[in-house]
């Protein structure tokens, strides 16, 4: 086993040998240190709190894992620190059968943590350090290489650097591996290329609002914003509206489809949307031939089962929790 971070030929060797992946994620891992408290502390106070957990978050490492539990072939290309953290996410990625050959440990940065009070009331208070995450650059894409280029599906989102992020989308591009990007955490003035290296361009109402300038209340809002969307130059929009399910609108000729979520009822809705895109990886991955709708239909089923578990990867359903329907 090479040395994680001892970035030698024996280590591109190695992955070189081994056969292709279904899901590639280039993205962040994140720890949540999670208290719940009966209220949010003020500047300078301590206070008491009545219950303490940790969880693996991140929204790179959530798409991966809900990929994996589908049955996706995955890897995940990542940076997390050279601690207890990053030591047990390596771990849990294993436990979920995700390729860890390229998530490297940093000695100089923490791994990635959120940490979040949550008051009786359901409020939060959350700072976010990414840490090991943002150290993710040109040195590990290019040991990843390998992997990279012998993916189906490449997925991204804006966690680690943009810098970081667009250079994977290039590879991916230029290798004619497909792409799904996932703006979020969204930012308001996007780089115009990362829309015209995304063959699947996955983003949420309130992240669509913010990219677009636009509210996206109804139906009719996103099939504006996805129209907009669509002429920065992505493949197709999906463009994900919580219980009322997704839209779709691709570039190449159909109209607009709206694919309706099941109802359920939903008891925690965190880390929703990665359900929903690592669904959506793995069935591209697996079924490339289904049209886009009839995936985002089933991604949305999947989704809708994380919502009414608690937490985010925890919540995920795996293959034996779905019906053979979605197989
Ligand atoms: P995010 O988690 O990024 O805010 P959304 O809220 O749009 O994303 O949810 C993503 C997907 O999760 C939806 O497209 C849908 O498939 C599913 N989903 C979310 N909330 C519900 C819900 N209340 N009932 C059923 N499905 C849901």
């Amino acid at each position: 086993m090479a040395m994680r971070n001892n970035v030698t030929n024996v280590f591109v060797d190695l992955i070189m040998t081994e056969e292709g992946f279904d899901v590639t994620v280039v993205g962040s891992c994140m720890t949540d240190l999670v208290s719940q408290a009966p209220r949010l502390p003020k500047a300078g106070e301590t206070i008491h709190g009545h219950k303490f957990f940790t969880g693996f978050g991140g929204k790179g490492a959530n798409q991966c894992i809900q990929a994996a539990k589908l049955g996706a072939k995955t890897a995940m290309v990542a940076k997390v620190g050279k601690d207890f953290f990053g030591d047990s996410y390596i771990q849990n990625f294993k436990d979920n059968g995700v390729h860890t050959e390229c998530v490297f440990q940093a000695s100089d940065a923490a791994t990635g943590a959120a940490s979040i009070i949550v008051n009786d009331a359901g409020e939060n208070a959350i700072v976010i350090v990414a840490g090991a995450n943002m150290l993710l650059g040109t040195a590990e894409l290019k040991v990843a290489l390998p992997a990279l280029r012998r993916t189906e599906v490449l997925l991204c989102q804006l966690e680690i650097s943009p810098e970081c992020t667009l250079q994977a989308l290039r590879m991916a591009r230029q290798h004619h591996v497909k792409t799904i990007f996932n703006p979020a955490p969204a930012v308001p003035d996007l780089d115009p290329d990362f829309y015209t290296l995304s063959d699947v361009f996955c983003c949420n109402e309130s992240e669509a609002e913010l990219l677009t300038g636009s509210p996206v209340a109804t139906v009719e809002d996103a099939h504006r914003s996805s129209q907009e969307l669509l002429r920065r130059g992505c493949g197709t929009v999906i463009l994900t509206m919580g219980a009322r399910g997704c839209v779709v609108l691709q570039a190449q000729g159909a109209a607009l489809c709206h694919v309706q979520a099941p109802a359920v009822k939903a008891v925690d809705t965190t880390g929703a949307g990665d359900s929903f895109i690592g669904a959506l990886a793995f069935y591209m991955a697996h079924h490339p031939a289904l049209p886009l709708e009839e995936m985002a239909r089933r991604a949305n089923h999947v989704a809708a089962v994380s919502v009414q578990a608690v937490g985010a990867q925890a919540s995920y359903p795996s293959r034996t929790d779905l019906p053979a329907e979605l197989f």
